[in-house]
């Protein structure tokens, strides 16, 4: 093994093969202008175009270059854990493959590291190229996550940040599954500091984050952080509870007092229909996170991997054999 590079960029990568020539160039030119050793950890999360053979070009010609490469496509939280586990630097930069983080912010992140912080995360001030769907929906889950959790999960960050050695070290011994990796970080204390930078387009292709994902997301950030959500049920039953008894005193006072008996049909409807909407979502909210509980419990590994290649290029000369294909959970 060649020596501990000052800093590990971590890039998970899924369908990239647009963006990866000039993410590399990118990197590359920033890095080399800030004098500083690096390695770049590319994580092949089950892509099916091209990505994986760009990624071997890539190595092939640059022995700074280690590859993971994921048994299939397990997400993008996954594939930065993986990352995370495979680098070595005393610092790691994790960032976007499709250049919406500017790898130009490294050197200033690696500057605060150098002043004492343990964590410097992007704090975006606006985001280009996303649409008002997108910015909408990410300033209402970034509040609401900042209401929901007694961890303080800074507003507006993603994953692009710097992380020293005793942090990735913290969160390799975090284990759980659903992953909301910038809320563990959160939940690792250490020095942290914000970083504001202008959140550019995606150099090319398109978002491998459609709605359906964005949402899977913003639940396990959720549920993983909070249990307020199964607070929730309780406060909307006895909210349901107090409705029905004032329902049934007021049944009761007309009966007596006026002697007027009620039609009732349409009110019985709706009590037995709202009560049971209200049933069905707190049993969904219990079986969120009973859900959770079972995926943790079975312990499955976080990932498989199919190939890893790292260090410098000799000890691949016998191909076909990859380095280590045991699990790194
Ligand atoms: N990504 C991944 N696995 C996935 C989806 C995305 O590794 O299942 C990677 C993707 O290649 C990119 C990063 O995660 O490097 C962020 O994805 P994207 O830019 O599509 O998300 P957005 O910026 O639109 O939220
Ligand atoms: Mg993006």
């Amino acid at each position: 093994m060649s020596a501990i590079p000052t800093c590990s960029l971590v890039i998970p990568v899924f369908n990239e093969e647009e963006v990866l020539p000039e993410l590399y160039r990118r990197v590359t030119q920033v890095m080399a202008a800030a004098e500083t050793s690096y390695e770049l950890v590319l994580i092949d999360d089950g892509s099916s175009d091209k990505t994986w053979e760009i990624m071997q070009r890539l190595r092939a010609s640059d022995e700074r270059v280690s590859l993971v490469r994921l048994s299939r496509n397990f997400g993008h939280q996954i594939a930065l854990t993986a990352g995370l586990e495979h680098a070595r630097g005393e610092t790691v930069v994790v960032l976007d493959a499709d250049l919406q983080d500017p790898p130009e912010l490294i050197p200033r992140m690696l500057e605060l590291w150098r002043e004492g912080h343990d964590v410097v995360y992007g704090v975006r001030t606006r985001r280009e190229g996303e649409g008002i769907f997108k910015r909408s929906t990410a300033a209402v889950f970034y509040r609401l996550i900042g209401r929901l959790t007694s961890v303080h999960i800074p507003a507006d960050t993603g994953d692009f940040r710097l992380m020293s050695r005793p942090v990735v070290e913290a969160l390799k011994r975090v284990r759980e599954r659903n992953r909301f990796v910038r809320g563990l970080v959160a939940w690792v204390g250490f020095r942290q500091v914000g970083l504001p930078y202008e959140r550019a387009h995606r150099a090319a292709g398109e978002t491998k984050y459609p709605f359906s994902k964005m949402l899977r997301f913003a639940v396990d950030a959720i549920i993983s952080f909070s249990i307020l959500p199964l607070r929730l049920a309780t406060g909307f039953g006895f909210l349901v509870s107090f409705f029905s008894f004032a329902y049934a005193a007021h049944a009761v006072y007309l009966k007596v007092v006026t002697g007027e008996s009620l039609p009732g049909w349409a009110s019985l409807m709706v009590g037995i229909a709202f009560l049971g909407g209200v049933q069905l979502l707190c049993l969904g909210i219990v079986g969120e996170y009973l859900g959770r509980i079972y995926d943790e419990v079975k312990a499955r590994p976080l990932y498989l991997l199919q190939d890893f290649q790292s260090g410098p290029m000799a000890k691949e000369a016998a191909r076909g054999a990859p380095a280590d294909r045991t699990t790194a959970a």
